[in-house]
C-alpha cells in the first residue's frame, strides 16, 4: 500500500506530529498491526460522505477506509554525502510515495533550531538541496552507463538519455524534478529512476498553537505557501503540540478544545486529506450491507480491480458494477429514487472508479 514519509529537519515537530498521527490511530478498532512497525502510523481518513451514506441507508457500523505515515527521522544538511546516518534517510525517503514535509513555523526560544534561527524557507531549501543532490548523483551515475548504449542502436537508451539530459540541468539549478514536464512516455523513464526529488510534496507548516485559529495571520505560513506555490505543491498549516493534545482526547473534550481554539476539526484531519490526495488516492463506498464502508483505490482504476480490493473472487468472477455517485445520491436521498431517475449505472470492465461512487458489485462465484 502506499505511505506517505514525514520528512524534515531536525526538531521541527516531526515526532510531535507522528505521535498524533499515532495516537489518533492507535483508537481505531480494526487495525491490528498498529504496533508492527513503530515508524509507521495507521490512520483513518475522515469522510464527512460516510456518515451521510450512513444516514439515508443505515447499517450496523460504519467503517471508514485507512492508510500510512512513515516517519523518517532527521535528515541533515550533508546528508547526501552520508553525513548523520543520512545515506540512510535517502533510502527511507526512496520507499515512500510522496513527502510531507515538515517545516518549523513557530516561534520559540527553549526549542532550539539546528541552524540557530526560525527561518522557513532557508530550512526547506537545506532539505531540497540534500534531495537534489542524491538526484544528480543518481543521474550522473546513469548517464554514464546509458551515453554507451545510446551510442549503438538501443532505442530506450536513447529515450532514457534525452529524459536524463533534461533532468540534469535542472537539478544542477537547484530545482526538483516534479517540476519539469513530461510526457507519457517520459513519465515512465522517470518513475524507473526513482528520483528523490519527483515525489509529490505537501509542505506541513508547523505553526504555533496562537495562530491556530487564523494560520492566515502568520508569516511563516504564508512565506511557506509562496514557495509551495512555485512548485505547484500544496501547504498546510498545523500546530502539532496541540494536535497531539487534541488526538488524546475523548470525543466530548475534543469538541471543547477545538471550540476554545476557534478551529472546526483538527489539523490532522486536514493534514491526513491532503496527504491522501496527495498518494493519489480516492475512496468508494459500499453501503446497503451490514457495513456503510470507504474503500481506498488508485486514481486511474479500473471496476474490476476496484472490486477486487474487497475480495479477490470479486475481481476473478467479475460481472458488472451498479453505480452510483455520492452527489446523487445525497442529492436523492434514496437509492430507489437515484434509480428512477435514471442515475443508478451498470458499468463494465473498462469503467474507471471515480471518488464518491456507491458500489455493488456483480460476480460470478
Ligand atoms: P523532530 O526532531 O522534528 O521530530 O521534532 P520534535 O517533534 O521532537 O519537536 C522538537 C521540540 O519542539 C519538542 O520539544 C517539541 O515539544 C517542540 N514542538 C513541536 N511542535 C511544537 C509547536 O507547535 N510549538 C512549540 N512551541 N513547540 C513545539
Amino acid at each position: 500500500s502506499l505511505t506517505a514519509g514525514i520528512v524534515g529537519l531536525p526538531n521541527v515537530g516531526k515526532s510531535t506530529l507522528f505521535n498524533a498521527i499515532t495516537k489518533a490511530g492507535a483508537e481505531m478498532a480494526n487495525y491490528p498491526f498498529a504496533t508492527i512497525d513503530p515508524n509507521v502510523g495507521m490512520v483513518e481518513v475522515p469522510d464527512d460522505r460516510l456518515d451521510r451514506i450512513q444516514e439515508l441507508i443505515p447499517a450496523d457500523k460504519v467503517v471508514p477506509t485507512t492508510f500510512e505515515f512513515t516517519d523518517i527521522a532527521g535528515i541533515v544538511k550533508g546528508a547526501s554525502k552520508g553525513e548523520g546516518l543520512g545515506n540512510k534517510f535517502l533510502e527511507n525517503i526512496r520507499q515512500v510515495d510522496a513527502i510531507v514535509h515538515v517545516v518549523r513555523a513557530f516561534d520559540d526560544d527553549n526549542i532550539t533550531h539546528v541552524s540557530g534561527k526560525v527561518d522557513p524557507i532557508d530550512d526547506i531549501e537545506t532539505i531540497n538541496l540534500e534531495l537534489g543532490m542524491a538526484d544528480l548523483e543518481a543521474v550522473d551515475k546513469r548517464l554514464s552507463k546509458v551515453q554507451r548504449a545510446a551510442k549503438g542502436n538501443d532505442k530506450d537508451a536513447k529515450a532514457e538519455l534525452a529524459v536524463l539530459e533534461k533532468i540534469k540541468p535542472v537539478l544542477e539549478a537547484g530545482g526538483a524534478v516534479r517540476t519539469i514536464e513530461f510526457d507519457e512516455e517520459e513519465q515512465k523513464i522517470v518513475k524507473g529512476l526513482f528520483l528523490l526529488t519527483s515525489k509529490p510534496v505537501l509542505y506541513v507548516a508547523n505553526i504555533a498553537e496562537d495562530d491556530m485559529a487564523d494560520p492566515e495571520a502568520s508569516e511563516y505560513f504564508q512565506q511557506i505557501k509562496e514557495y509551495a506555490a512555485k512548485e505547484n505543491a500544496e501547504a498546510i498549516a498545523v500546530a502539532a503540540e496541540a494536535e497531539e493534545e487534541i488526538a488524546e482526547l475523548d470525543d466530548a473534550d475534543k469538541a471543547d478544545f477545538l471550540a476554545a481554539e476557534g478551529v472546526e476539526e483538527p489539523g490532522l484531519n486536514r493534514l491526513i486529506r491532503a496527504s491522501y490526495k496527495l498518494l493519489g488516492l480516492q475512496t468508494f463506498f459500499t453501503a446497503g450491507g451490514k457495513e456503510t464502508k470507504a474503500w481506498t483505490f488508485k486514481a486511474g482504476t479500473k471496476a474490476p480491480q476496484a472490486a477486487g480490493i474487497i475480495h479477490s473472487d470479486f475481481e476473478r468472477g467479475f460481472i458488472r458494477a451498479e453505480v452510483m455517485s455520492f452527489t446523487d445520491l445525497d442529492e436523492l436521498e434514496t437509492p430507489s429514487a437515484v434509480k428512477e431517475a435514471g442515475k443508478l449505472r451498470s458499468e463494465g470492465k473498462e469503467y474507471v472508479m471515480q471518488d464518491g461512487d456507491i458500489v455493488e458489485f456483480r460476480f460470478n462465484v
